[in-house]
């Protein structure tokens, strides 16, 4: 089948899920199983697929100082375009005001919160490495492989003919994992609606979904406002500027990728498919997407930071709490690290915002307040944190290249 083919029936498989969703409610439940597979058949491919890549990719950089100007140009990116983001999410929450006049109606901290009290910015340096690869690799954990992942590619470079030989491995375990995620893509279709389908079911459906909505409204709107922001505006003309790529055929070509983040949450499953999108629709090199993408999925969320940044200033409207600029700067920081700090998995965004609330004192329980509504959001803003990570992968391929033009790898 054609590529197009592919992604065109992506996008019919989340509207026919909303559609489904919407009309039938919890019916659709029966279809949850074959949402629960895809999303396993991605996942299954997620360790292998990260370690190979972050080893071929570390490997494919060359040596050592144009690795770190690779790292350094993906880091100025990941840092310029989620700091951007929070700006945004700050300047509409403050315009729209959705807080002021919604009465707070949660007094205990949500369970999924409860105990995460201490997470502060010290756990997420330590969560860099982990003291057992192999339970970071049962438990998804994935920043300790990417860590370990790229010393061990790096390595392997200074190693001689032995170490190539050990990277050409790797380069064909990539290669084969790259194929599955290949044919796993024809069931991609049918696993977007099935995921949609029964989670907006579970969520019983359209008319109760109005009503959730209805109650923070105007909340979930100066959200998904600042994300379309973000990703309509300024991530294109980030691309744009950099790169001289068309926006809008780079985003027809990573559609795949997007509709699979709306429909798993999980920036993490979906990079399979975003490696996939960026290497074979967007023809980004590989070295720059298997370096770039691995990454960002793990740390690079705009649309988390944003969704931080305008969650924590809604919580303090609807108490009255008036934050100072100096508050909302420290709001721009913290939610900044929140979003590094948030794993690539569905809802974790609302656990890392135990630390934002936590830096300018407002309680805990305003999390509770958005909870009814976070798996909605949450779809959305992990779209955006994939759209961000495949512009990335093209920006360090462009830029890259241009500075070893300009003879900069010396
Ligand atoms: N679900 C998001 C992601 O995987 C993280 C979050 O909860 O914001 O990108």
């Amino acid at each position: 089948m054609k590529k197009n083919g592919l992604l065109y029936l992506m996008v019919a498989g989340i509207v026919l899920g909303i559609f489904s969703g919407w009309m039938f409610g919890s019916k659709m439940l029966v279809v949850e199983w074959i949402g629960e597979m895809f999303l396993d058949a991605l996942k299954m491919l997620v360790v292998p697929l990260i370690i190979s890549s972050m080893i071929v990719g570390i490997a494919g950089l060359g040596d050592i100082r144009k690795v770190g100007k690779t790292g350094l140009i993906a880091l100025g990116y990941f840092m310029a375009t989620t700091c951007i983001a929070v700006i945004i999410g700050l300047v509409m929450v403050n315009i729209i005001e959705p807080g002021v006049a919604v009465e707070m109606t949660v007094e205990q901290v949500p369970e999924k919160v409860a105990g995460k009290e201490s997470v502060g910015v010290t756990d997420i340096l330590k969560s860099f490495v982990s003291p057992n690869l192999v339970e970071s690799m049962v438990n998804m954990d994935i920043l300790p492989l990417i860590v370990f992942s790229l010393i061990f590619g790096g390595v392997l470079t200074t190693l001689g003919e032995p170490g190539k030989r050990a990277i050409d491995f790797f380069d064909t375990v990539n290669a084969a994992v790259m194929k599955i995620v290949h044919l796993l893509m024809y069931f991609a279709p049918i696993g977007v609606f099935a995921l949609i389908a029964s989670k907006l079911g579970a969520a019983g459906g359209g008319d109760l979904f109005l009503a959730e909505l209805a109650k923070i409204g105007k909340y979930a709107t100066t959200v998904i406002s600042a994300l379309l922001i973000h990703g309509l505006v300024v991530l294109p003309t980030v691309l744009y500027l950099t790169t001289r790529r068309n926006p809008a055929t780079y985003f027809k070509n990573v559609t795949g990728a997007l509709t699979t983040a709306f429909s798993t949450a999980s920036s993490s499953a979906t990079l399979p498919i975003t490696i996939e999108c960026a290497e074979e629709n967007n023809r980004v090199s590989r070295k720059a997407s298997l370096f770039v993408l691995p990454l960002g999925a793990t740390v690079n969320m705009d649309g988390t930071a944003l969704y931080e940044s305008v969650a924590a200033l809604f919580i303090a409207q609807m108490l009255g709490i008036e934050l100072s600029f100096g508050e909302q700067m420290i709001v721009f920081l913290t939610a900044t690290l929140a979003a590094v700090g948030a794993a690539g998995i569905p809802e974790a965004g609302l656990v890392t915002m135990v630390m934002v609330l936590q830096s300018v004192g407002l309680p805990l329980e305003g999390i509770g307040m958005l909870l009814s509504i976070d798996w909605f959001l949450d779809r959305c803003r992990t779209t955006v944190n994939v759209w961000g990570d495949s512009i990335g992968a093209a920006v360090v391929d462009t830029l890259e290249e241009k500075w070893v033009e300009r003879g900069g790898e010396n």
